[in-house]
């Protein structure tokens, strides 16, 4: 068996650690006979594997008792419907766009009430994140609202907005459970798991409990309301078992790897790796402002389409999977989150830096 180095901005890399132990317990998980995808929702067992999960993941964030942890369904996509329909009370909600996941959640906020695009940094390709000390914030805005990481284009506030006193909803999906993070400041925080925590196809919302409640706007599905899921504890209709499972998994193989400041200082020493080469390459060089480059995504480009292509394809066949960069900002994204070994971006530097020889 050969495994590669995969750079995937999502689904991506997942430990191998974990992998490995789901692989054990795949056809009789603890003695019980049977695999987590058979088993009941409403089994003992299976309680055992939510409850730990939300216990591990309550741990690493050190969430505060006043906020719920929810798993749900449809993905961190549906958060930008469920959002506006639970918070909008006043139909009005403050967005800053800088990318296209912020775009896509600004524009589905739109069908609920006034979705105000107070800031954004699409005049130069999402590539930097715009100041946020002094917005013209929306008196009667129910809420702010952020992307923190913008897996596509690799920028990440390193300072959140002043939201002057409003409420403030971030989507983390791409830099969740990277590095510590201040729950307390925000009144929703989600992320879907596939980028950093497992598998595609579940999003986890945490949520203040006071906007938890039944005064949502009409019409709203019974599936989409906070309520409905913290009242049952994630488990309304089926949830999706086997990735709380493996996601549980994950906030272990975390606990095990001393938690999130240790995470944080590793994944800065990875970044550190690439950013550093990339400043100093006369081939690549990053697309992203300094001061705003994520730790987790990072796209860069060697000017040269066919140069781009070539290394692609070259990277490719030496076991670097999944380097091409997104379509709107082309060029190549190496995502290197936290299951991504230290020896995999120093293999890929290396790599660079031969391609960076022979074509230069
Ligand atoms: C991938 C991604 C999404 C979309 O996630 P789905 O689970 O596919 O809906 C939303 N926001 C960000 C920041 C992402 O990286």
């Amino acid at each position: 068996m050969s495994r590669v180095y995969n750079f995937s901005a999502g689904p991506a890399v997942l430990p191998e650690e974990v992998l490995k132990e789901a692989q054990e317990e795949m056809l009789d998980y603890r003695g019980c006979g049977m695999s987590v995808m058979e088993m009941s929702h409403r089994s003992k067992m299976f309680d055992e594997i939510i409850q730990e999960a939300e216990a591990d993941l309550r741990e690493l964030l050190n969430i505060p008792s006043n906020y719920k942890v929810l798993f749900l369904q449809g993905g961190a996509s549906l958060q930008f419907a469920q959002i506006p329909m639970n918070l909008m009370k006043n139909r009005v909600a403050d967005y800053i766009v800088t990318g296209q996941w912020a775009k896509k959640a600004w524009q589905e906020a739109q069908k609920y009430g006034t979705a105000n695009k107070i800031a954004s940094s699409e005049d130069k390709t999402y590539s930097y994140i715009p100041d946020c000390s002094d917005l013209p914030i929306s008196p009667d805005a129910d809420y702010v609202y952020i992307c923190e990481n913008n897996t596509i284009y690799g920028t990440k506030y390193k300072t959140l907005p002043n939201t002057k006193g409003k409420l403030l909803v971030a989507d983390v999906s791409s830099c969740f459970l990277s590095e510590p993070m201040d729950i307390e400041k925000y009144g929703i925080v989600y992320g879907g798991v596939q980028k950093n925590i497992g598998p595609a196809g579940m999003v986890i919302s945490i949520v203040r409990d006071d906007l938890i409640t039944d005064d949502v706007l009409p019409g709203t599905p019974t599936m989409m309301k906070f309520k409905t899921q913290a009242d049952a504890s994630s488990l309304y209709n089926t949830p999706n078992c086997y990735c709380i499972y493996i996601c549980g998994k994950v906030f272990k193989w975390l606990k095990k790897m001393g938690g999130l400041s240790a995470m944080k200082e590793r994944n800065e020493k990875k970044a550190r790796i690439l950013y550093d080469y990339l400043d100093s390459s006369n081939l690549f060089r990053g697309t992203v402002v300094k001061e705003d480059r994520s730790l987790m995504n990072v796209p860069f480009v060697t000017g040269s389409e066919e140069l781009d292509a070539k290394f692609v394809k070259e990277s490719k066949a030496a076991g670097f999977e999944n380097l091409k960069g997104h379509r709107t900002v082309g060029g190549m994204r190496a995502s290197i989150y936290n299951a991504m070994p230290l020896e995999g971006v120093e293999a890929l530097v290396a790599f660079m830096k031969k391609f960076e020889e022979e074509n230069v």
